[in-house]
């Protein structure tokens, strides 16, 4: 048996009891006495993959202070569809969707297994037609980057949720709320993107300053936190309402969309953190919400 032989075995192996174990807790009807938090991760570069900066730190440190998840969805901004999917596959290849990067981060791997289980008791979940399997996707670089430092060891079955492009915020606020029941079965769900997310207007010479932003992406990122710490959520229904600000900071709503997933997750007594509170490169901000 080559390395590679041995790596495909050893990883379908984990897979397949991963997905024996699970059944007890997936089918059996019953819910644990904790709720998983909720979060909301600014990913910013693919690079931040490899690296150790302030952003993946605090992500390793967030990882290390919940619960060990039994298993992830991940919302990425960079899983766009017509209509609205979930991985069901046993095994999600691990997905380089960037270019211009180095050889070393298109060798990365992150090899967790999925759990097709848990992917059909989700579209369970939905109202009839809403959710669909996939067996192409498996996990982009929204999601991987992530937790390859949250969870190295590529140990916790991951999912991906899609998002339906052609709907409106408030679409995507409610359609959470069908998620709702897997927090107390130990499954984490994570929006990957970013609030301010403008590519078009980064400063590149300025994207290793610490916390450089424009004053309309730092007038952005207040107006985000104010809105989320005052639980006043709906009012990102109509986000390009919010102002100039606002506008510039989604200039396409595939970053921002993966927020309103958290958002409407959120319980009115849960406690809100935020995290990576920072504008980087200009035009971007890393800020990230825990909540529960
Ligand atoms: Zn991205």
């Amino acid at each position: 048996m080559d390395r590679k032989q041995f790596l495909q075995t050893t990883i379908m192996g984990s897979g397949a009891i991963l997905g024996l174990s699970s059944l007890s807790w997936l089918l059996d009807g019953k819910e644990t006495d904790s709720t998983m938090p909720v979060l909301f991760i600014g990913h910013g570069s693919p690079m931040n993959a490899l690296e150790s900066n302030i952003y993946t730190q605090n992500w390793k440190k967030i990882a290390g202070e919940i619960e060990k998840p039994k298993a992830i969805i991940c919302v990425s901004a960079h899983w766009l569809t017509k209509g609205t999917f979930i991985t069901a596959v046993e095994n999600p290849l691990t997905i380089h969707d960037f270019g211009g990067f180095p050889d070393e981060l298109f060798a990365t791997q992150y090899p967790a297994p999925g759990l097709p289980e848990l992917a059909k008791e989700t579209q369970a979940l939905f109202p009839n037609d809403l959710l669909h399997l996939d067996m192409e996707w498996g996990l982009d670089h929204g999601t991987w980057s992530i937790l390859k430092q949250m969870y190295p060891l590529a140990d916790v079955p991951v999912l991906q949720l899609s998002i339906d492009y052609n709907q409106p915020a408030s679409y995507h606020f409610e359609l959470a709320q069908y998620l709702q029941k897997l927090r107390k079965k130990g499954v984490l769900i994570i929006g990957s993107g970013n609030m301010v997310h403008n590519l078009g207007m980064v400063a590149w010479d300025k994207l290793n300053q610490e916390s450089y932003g424009y004053d309309w992406a730092i007038e952005a990122n207040s107006l985000f936190k104010k809105h989320i710490l005052d639980r006043n959520f709906k009012a990102f229904f109509d986000y390009k309402a919010l102002g100039k600000s606002m506008q510039l900071s989604i200039p396409t709503p595939d970053h921002f969309y993966p927020l309103m997933y958290v958002l409407g997750l959120i319980g009115a007594q849960e406690e809100i953190t935020l995290f990576n509170d920072y504008t980087m490169g200009g035009s971007l901000s890393m800020t990230s919400v825990k909540a529960g």
